[in-house]
């Protein structure tokens, strides 16, 4: 035992120093690093503050994590408190991207970089760094896919948040596909609205009503994200129509990878949120370092270009669900059961 005690104290000893340390000796200085998100609402959401929590735990970093109800004013009464609390470094998820930039402002006056998580803030020039996927590519993959499943015909085309950057994104990259279709004659817009607060029951009204006023006659559904999409099958399952008409979606959660493999929802986007949280501790700690950050792109918030860290989407079908998202561990088959 005693000889054990010894290798293990000696294998202690030997370990790199975790981030934040200067010297084995030298008494910690642990980072700290403030998390502002906007909701849980979103499965997706759960698990960015999962894997940050992890990683954070696993790299020595102390985590300070605030959830924002969907709500701005709670989220800039949540980062203010944050600021206070001596982080080196800020990860923001805004809620609403041109009202944050307030508080980038704020944090930049107290020397504290800030990380715009997932959501671009926009409106100001002090943002550090951008850590997303590339959310045009998100939209464009939508898009491309519902057009060639559906090239003419009645269009519901929903979009996420008005305040979320995200949601032009996507919509931009859609619109890509979907625009020449509409200006060939081909595709009839017959309802084409944001879905405030990106609230399912929202995006449900829209389709209800888009039925009802048109017949029953839809053809095909631009979804943005999972949650809408789910509740937009509601309501064409009201009417005996879900698994008839093609629906996009993104999240890859749970229920969606289900409603797939039934045959409601035909695809969703893979944006695998591992990544974004890891990356998003990674960079907070070179930012407390004060290290360079790699970046691989700029993205325009209205003021400046932000350089940014943009991770790949995939599409998800029926045909690729299983090897994307069960094999790689996001979710298990008895989540698909
Ligand atoms: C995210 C999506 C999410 C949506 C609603 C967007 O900013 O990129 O993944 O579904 O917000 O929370």
């Amino acid at each position: 035992l005693a000889v054990l005690m010894v290798v293990t104290l000696f294998a202690g000893c030997s370990k790199p120093a975790p981030a934040g340390e200067t010297s084995a000796n030298a008494p910690a200085k642990k980072i700290k690093v403030g998390l502002s998100l906007p909701t849980q609402r979103e499965e997706r959401w759960v698990r960015d503050k999962e894997k940050m929590e992890q990683v954070a735990a696993e790299k020595g970093i102390e985590l300070i994590v605030k959830v924002a109800d969907a709500n701005m004013q709670e989220q800039i009464t949540q980062v203010e408190s944050l600021l206070t609390q001596g982080i080196d470094v800020l990860i923001l998820a805004p809620h609403d991207a041109a009202a944050a930039a307030t508080l980038v402002e704020k944090a930049n006056k107290e020397g504290i970089p800030v990380i715009s998580y997932d959501r671009l803030i926009t409106n100001t020039d002090k943002l550090d760094i951008y850590l997303s996927f590339d959310n045009v590519k998100v939209g464009e993959l939508q898009g491309k896919y519902i057009t060639e499943k559906v090239s003419e015909g009645n269009y519901i085309i929903m979009s996420g948040a008005p305040t979320d950057n995200n949601a032009k994104l996507f919509k931009a990259g859609a619109m890509k596909y979907i625009q020449p279709l509409i200006d060939a004659g081909k595709i009839k817009v017959i309802a084409e609205q944001a879905v405030e607060n990106w609230v399912p029951e929202n995006a449900l009204k829209i389709v209800e009503a888009a039925l009802s006023a048109n017949n029953n006659e839809v053809d095909a559904i631009l979804a943005p994200n999972d949650g809408t999409a789910g509740a937009a099958i509601q309501a064409l399952a009201a009417q005996g129509l879900a698994g008839k008409v093609p629906i996009t979606g993104q999240d890859a959660e749970k229920a969606a990878a289900k409603r797939i493999m039934e045959g409601t929802q035909s695809m969703t986007i893979f944006k695998d949120t591992r990544e974004l949280g890891a990356a998003a501790i990674d960079i907070a700690i070179q930012l407390a370092n004060g290290e360079k950050v790699a970046t691989n792109g700029e993205v325009d918030n209205g003021k400046i270009a932000v350089p940014s860290v943009l991770l790949e989407p995939k599409i998800v079908t029926k045909d690729n669900l299983k090897e994307v998202l069960v094999d790689s561990g996001y979710i298990s088959e008895a989540d698909l059961k």
